[in-house]
């Protein structure tokens, strides 16, 4: 007998799950790419994307994935020989810190571990020693898809403005955008960066850069041409939104994806988002009460309400992680980035997830722990159905 015949459920960090709006939209003949529907829907969606990053700034489309749009970011803020201040809290923002390097940018790494934000009065400090002005950027994740951890950006923006210092602040928010409540230009962020496959439940194979007038005026020589975010971001010609060939199909994804999100609205999104993510947590929690799991970022507010990490050891969390991938057709994410990795696993919870398939994932992890025999806490699933019914018997008060 097989308990995983059915649709299976990837809840990884990215891809994340596809509507079938935006599946059905991508099925269908080349099109054009010099004129018609193509070319519209290209300038409506450059619109939306500063809608869903709260900003009135420009925004550059990459065919890339994440990791591209890290370089991109890099190849547009310094210089070979300039540097920059690497704020980590996980695997993530060290990448894009190594990606630095092996640019030629000199990087000052503040490591904050695995379980905690940054703390502000350490960037002041690092800024403040930086008398020549050499830091030309401060990166920092705004969720750390490896930790889990939420960085506060308002925070990151007041340590920059309380040491007097131009540095840019650039905004990984591959993981949390169209996730956790982010605004670009209302806290401050000079650049923000995604990629279409986690909150904007588009395949992997886009990205993109926003970019305030301050970080468009801050840009010297971009060090490529192709990465170059300024003909992207106002091109004379269509073809210079792509630097070459439209990514078409993602494009027709992504429009699909960007009307679901607008028939939401963002508030609901991100209230959606944080409602689920609790259930997560409340049902985590009450296992932690009676076994050895534990959910990584102890600090709520320090909590992405994309993604969580958890710690389950002596390779348990490994272990539970593929009997319910082989045994009951859901899939977590691995323990990117930990040491040991086996001791860790993730769950995603980002894009096109509803309080079903929440609730699925809570009783699917309660029947591994039950079938591999991991001790745990008694009441999980009443706890998440408590996280749900209370956000939601509020929303039906208000509506009477
Ligand atoms: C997924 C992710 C990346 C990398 O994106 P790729 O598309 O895999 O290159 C970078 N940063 C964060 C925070 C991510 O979640």
């Amino acid at each position: 007998m097989t308990l995983s015949q059915g649709r299976h459920y990837l809840a990884i960090p990215g891809p994340s799950v596809m509507p079938d709006e935006v599946l059905q939209a991508m099925h269908r003949p080349a099109p054009n790419i010099y004129e018609g529907d193509l070319v519209e829907t290209t300038h409506t969606i450059a619109q939306d994307l500063k809608w869903v990053a709260r900003t009135v700034g420009h925004v550059a489309m990459y065919i890339s994935n994440g990791h591209g749009a890290w370089e991109a970011s890099l190849a547009n803020m310094a210089q070979p020989g300039e540097k920059v201040l690497v704020v980590a809290n996980g695997r993530f923002g060290q990448g894009w810190g190594e990606m630095a390097r092996e640019m030629g940018i000199e990087t000052e790494v503040l490591d904050f571990g695995m379980s905690a934000p940054a703390d502000p009065a350490r960037i002041e400090e690092a800024l403040r020693a930086d008398t020549e002005r050499r830091i030309k950027a401060v990166l920092a994740c705004h969720v750390d898809t490896s930790s889990s951890v939420r960085n506060d950006v308002p925070a990151l923006r007041a340590a920059i403005d309380a040491a007097g210092h131009p540095a840019l602040l650039a905004i990984d928010c591959i993981a949390s955008l169209a996730c956790d409540r982010y605004e670009m230009d209302a806290w401050g962020a000079d650049v923000t960066l995604a990629a279409s496959q986690k909150g904007l439940m588009t395949p992997p194979g886009m990205a993109f850069i926003w970019f305030n007038d301050r970080a468009a005026g801050a840009r010297t020589r971009p060090l490529s041409r192709y990465w170059d975010w300024a003909p992207r971001a106002n091109p004379e010609y269509y073809y210079q939104h792509f630097g070459g060939t439209a990514p078409t199909h993602h494009l027709f994804g992504l429009r699909a994806a960007l009307d679901m999100l607008k028939s939401e609205g963002l508030e609901q999104v991100w209230t959606r988002h944080e409602t689920l993510a609790s259930a997560y947590w409340a049902a985590i929690e009450t296992w932690s009460q009676g076994g050895p799991m534990r959910i990584n970022v102890s600090e709520r507010a320090a909590r992405s309400r994309a993604i969580t990490s958890v710690h389950l050891p002596d390779g348990q969390g490994e272990r539970l992680r593929l009997w319910c991938s082989e045994n009951l057709g859901v899939t977590l994410g691995i323990g990117l980035g930990r040491e040991p990795r086996e001791d860790w696993f993730r769950i995603g919870h980002m894009g096109h997830v509803n309080a079903h398939m929440v609730m699925g994932v809570v009783g699917v992890l309660e029947a591994g722990l039950r079938a591999l025999g991991i001790p745990h806490g008694e009441g999980a699933g009443d706890a998440a159905a408590q996280a749900l019914a209370e956000p939601a018997q509020a929303l039906s008060r208000a509506a009477e």
